[in-house]
């Protein structure tokens, strides 16, 4: 028998209707986009239940989204024809959260402090509770499209808790009524609903009518003539199918037949929003045949590093009733991602050969994925290093080089591609390793990220170039400007013996640098480059944890002679300032020294300098 029981939101889900309930926020008409996004949601699982066979009540039941403004009762009526709600859907969907949604939301409100960040409510996946900003009493009835299921009324005033009661004689789908709060009767008003609608919710690909009057085109605008689309329909576009609040930064619409059937509409948002700290994103494109969703946010559409991307692929030849399961490991699926993805990467080289600024902007926005791509992606991997972008040691500051310019820019008798890695251009400039460079007169590449080093540790090569590092223990130059007299070669040896008894285990070697001209004492590794240890070093939490290097040293080098001096006069200062040596070589190559044991040393040369 029908009986009403009354439950309690979830913390979470009490906390987040605090908020809204007491907010005053100006743009509170967004609530209407969230509730009529949700009514095409469910129409759209119904469409895809058809499609795959399943049995359906009401079948017959048109897809259309129905809105009832009544300014007597003060209320706002929003019903669709959906798959509807079970008891347990309810409980689980609007009373819990099963995709911690509510969470995050109450995080970025508490960051933010700012109240026009409601706007984003839909983005966390918490748009439902967006009616409570209009509403102080929200009254739901819903009959799900399980043939068996009953149908039910949900209510609440969003102040802790809310009730369900079974409820007879439902067609399939949910109805929401808003019993509107004393200062939101404008959403009572007709005229008002319908341009509201118009702003937020014209791209909703279900007919939307207000009062039996059709208010939305339904527009597939991938299928549409570019030439007859508007800048802002794209972006409009963009932000209902992205549910985003920005606009695009770039935007490809395309579509071929051979050799495949493709239509698509692919958008860059214009923030990446994982560079912003909000993990790992999920992917954003819609797989369609024939304007029928196929699947949301596909996963095996695009490879994993285009997971920024927002839009729409449409193909003919897709079989409508494919399922989820088999679209992994389609054939076909695959085909049509490789298409896109090369498809994508030609646009990316058009718009940096003739939008070089526009595609400065997306680099660095998006430089991280392409990155990832380029170590990850062995498909699209040529293609990708084509749009890699770097400073060097030719280049001002900003200014941005691709790896080809590189190549071609090589000087006559360079083999290699170097490249150097640095927090920043001075601190690079500023330390020993380019020295060599500038003497032959070589370009260096900067790699301020060390996500550059690990990609060029992975692909190893570029137009059969091979990539060393500048402080890596393989790179064979010899500086041709040698001045001055060094230490004879017997005294350079024992020297050197005598650094490495200093030095010990913390070096494997000490050796004649052929590279050095102005500084004293360089150290290089043999394991890629310093800035893979240092990250090892962070990883591990560890300062001591330096795998040792080799250190070279200059014989021409003023320093380097007097150490010697003081080393054959025994005097106990030389292996002060012999520790010290290393230590400043050590901080060059931008490893992480222990500052203690460093100021203690510092501390005793001071006081031997001031006499
Ligand atoms: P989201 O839509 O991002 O999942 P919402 O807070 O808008 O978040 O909705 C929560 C859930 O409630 C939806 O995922 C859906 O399962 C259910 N829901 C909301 N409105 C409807 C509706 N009109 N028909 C069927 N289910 C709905
Ligand atoms: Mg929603």
């Amino acid at each position: 028998m029908s009986q009403m029981e009354t439950k309690e939101f979830q913390t979470e889900i009490r906390q987040l209707l605090d908020i809204v309930i007491n907010s005053l926020y100006t743009e509170r008409e967004i609530f209407l986009r969230e509730l009529i996004s949700n009514g095409a949601d469910a129409s759209e699982k119904v469409r895809y239940l058809q499609l795959s066979g399943e049995e359906i009540k009401d079948g017959d039941l048109p897809l259309e989204i129905h809105i009832f403004p009544d300014e007597n009762a003060k209320t706002l009526t929003i019903q669709d024809s959906g798959i509807g709600m079970t008891k347990e859907d309810l409980i689980e969907n609007l009373g819990t959260i099963a995709h911690s949604g509510s969470k995050a939301f109450l995080e970025h409100l508490k960051g933010s402090g700012k109240q026009e960040e409601l706007a984003l409510i839909g983005q966390f996946g918490v748009g439902f509770y967006s009616a409570f900003m209009v509403a102080d009493k929200v009254s739901l009835t819903t009959r799900s499209y399980k043939p068996e299921a009953q149908g039910y009324r949900w209510e609440s005033d969003g102040r802790g808790s809310y009730s369900i009661a079974e409820e007879g004689d439902l067609l399939r789908g949910t109805k929401i009524t808003l019993h509107l709060k004393e200062d939101a009767h404008e959403f009572a008003n007709t005229e008002n609903i319908k341009r509201i609608i118009k702003q937020y919710s014209s791209f909703v690909p279900y007919p939307v009518y207000v009062n039996d009057e059709k208010v939305n085109t339904v527009q597939a605008l991938w299928v549409k003539n570019k030439n007859e689309i508007s800048q802002e329909e794209y972006t409009e576009f963009y932000k209902y199918i992205a549910n985003a609040y920005d606009e695009p930064l770039l935007t490809l619409h395309f579509s071929s037949d051979a050799p495949i059937n493709i239509n698509s509409l692919l958008f860059v948002p214009k923030t990446n929003l994982e560079k912003i700290g909000f993990g790992r994103m999920e992917p954003g494109v819609n797989v369609y045949c024939k304007k029928v969703l196929i699947q949301e946010k596909a996963k095996d559409i695009l490879p994993e590093w285009l997971r920024f991307l927002r839009g729409v692929v449409d193909s003919e030849e897709l079989p409508l009733n494919i399922s989820r399961e088999t679209m992994q490991d389609s054939a076909l699926i695959a085909r049509l991602n490789k298409v896109v993805t090369s498809r994508f990467l030609r646009f990316l080289n058009e718009q940096a050969k003739n939008e070089p600024e526009k595609y400065k902007e997306f680099w660095e926005e998006y430089n991280i994925f392409l990155k990832e791509g380029a170590a990850n992606d062995f498909t699209h991997r040529q293609d990708i290093l084509k749009l890699l972008r770097f400073e060097s040691s030719k280049t001002t500051d900003g200014e941005l080089i691709s790896l080809s310019d590189y190549v071609s820019r090589m000087k006559e008798g360079q083999e290699e591609i170097y490249f150097i890695n640095g927090p920043s251009r001075e601190v690079i400039e500023g330390g020993p390793y380019l020295e060599v460079f500038k003497d032959k007169d070589y370009e260096v590449l900067y790699t301020f990220d060390n996500l550059d080093d690990y990609v060029f540790d992975v692909i190893r090569e570029y137009e059969g170039k091979p990539f060393i590092s500048a402080d890596n223990a393989k790179l064979n130059l010899t500086s041709e400007r040698m001045d001055g007299e060094g230490l004879a070669e017997e005294e350079l040896k024992e020297f050197m013996d005598w650094l490495k008894e200093v030095l010990d285990a913390k070096v494997t070697e000490v050796r004649e640098s052929k590279r050095l001209v102005d500084s004293p004492a360089i150290i290089i590794t043999h394991y890629g480059t310093h800035s893979l240890q240092r990250m090892m070093q962070v990883m591990n939490r560890n300062l001591d944890d330096v795998v040792p290097g080799i250190l070279e040293i200059n014989p021409r080098h003023g320093i380097i002679k007097r150490l010697n001096d003081l080393r054959k006069e025994e005097d106990s200062f030389a292996q002060l300032a012999a520790e010290q040596l290393f230590a400043n070589a050590q901080i060059a190559a931008g490893i992480i020294v222990d500052p203690r044991s460093m100021i203690h040393r510092l501390n005793e040369i001071l006081e031997k300098a001031l006499g």
